[in-house]
Parts: C-alpha cells; sequence; structure tokens
C-alpha cells in the first residue's frame, strides 16, 4: 500500500472530538501513516500539540492564521514559540497572508507570519518549515 501524509487536518476542531479515533483509523486504513494538525492561534495550537503527543503519526503546527492575526498578543507569540520547542510540533502553521478576506489588518497578518515574505514563520522558529495559507 502507498503510504501517504496528510498535511493539513484541523482535527483538534469540536466537529471532531466525538469521533477522532474513528477519523485516525480510516486513514491509517486508508494508507494515510501520517497527519499534521495546524493551529489557527495559540489555543487550538496547544490543542493540536497534545493530540500529536497523545496519537502516534499525529503531527503539529503551531501558529497564527491569517484571520486570526488581528488577535496575536505577545504572550500568544511567546505560547507558540514554546511550542515549536517540542519534538512533534513539525512546522509553524498555519500562518500566511489573505488579502481576498481581509479578516485581519494586512499590518497584523504580515506580522503573524513573519515580515519576511520569502521565510514566513521565521521570527517565530527558524527551525520549522512554514505550512502557509495563501488567498
Ligand atoms: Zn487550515
Amino acid at each position: 500500500m502507498i503510504e501517504l501524509a496528510d498535511s493539513h487536518a484541523h482535527l483538534q476542531e469540536p466537529q471532531f472530538a466525538a469521533d477522532l479515533d474513528a477519523v485516525l483509523l480510516a486513514a491509517r486504513r486508508a494508507g494515510v501513516t501520517a497527519v499534521v494538525v495546524p493551529g489557527v492561534d495559540a489555543t487550538t495550537s496547544q490543542r493540536a500539540a497534545v493530540l500529536a503527543e497523545r496519537y502516534e503519526g499525529v503531527f503539529a503546527a503551531a501558529g497564527f492564521h491569517p484571520h486570526e492575526a488581528a488577535r496575536l498578543t505577545p504572550a500568544g507569540l511567546q505560547q507558540v514559540g514554546r511550542l515549536l520547542d517540542q519534538p512533534k510540533v513539525v512546522a509553524v502553521g498555519e500562518i500566511g497572508l489573505d488579502f481576498y478576506r481581509m479578516r485581519s489588518p494586512r499590518e497584523d497578518q504580515e506580522r503573524a507570519g513573519g515580515r519576511d515574505p520569502r521565510r514566513p514563520g521565521a521570527d517565530l522558529s527558524p527551525r520549522r518549515f512554514p505550512s502557509r495559507h495563501r488567498r
């Protein structure tokens, strides 16, 4: 069987709370051996890290989605930075820019994703790859 990786599944969202074990089992049976759960803010990044610790084959990304960028606080940034030190938190994300929906001001989106567009998330962790949202 071909091994697959799902690089972006928000499994920490409440919709999965009741049947997460069944969802992950179905994914494994379909050949998905790794799933990355991205956060959209500090709270959901923490939940993603908890799932990564709890389940084999589940990994987390920690960051601020562009829609949530206006709510970024120094404390939240520190919390996400600490999560990025955990071995199963493998990426910075979900970060990026969304100038189509513009739910956060451009400056906040750029601040949340890192100011250098060639190295998104580098301000958060130069050791992790970015998981990018772009619209
Ligand atoms: Zn997403």
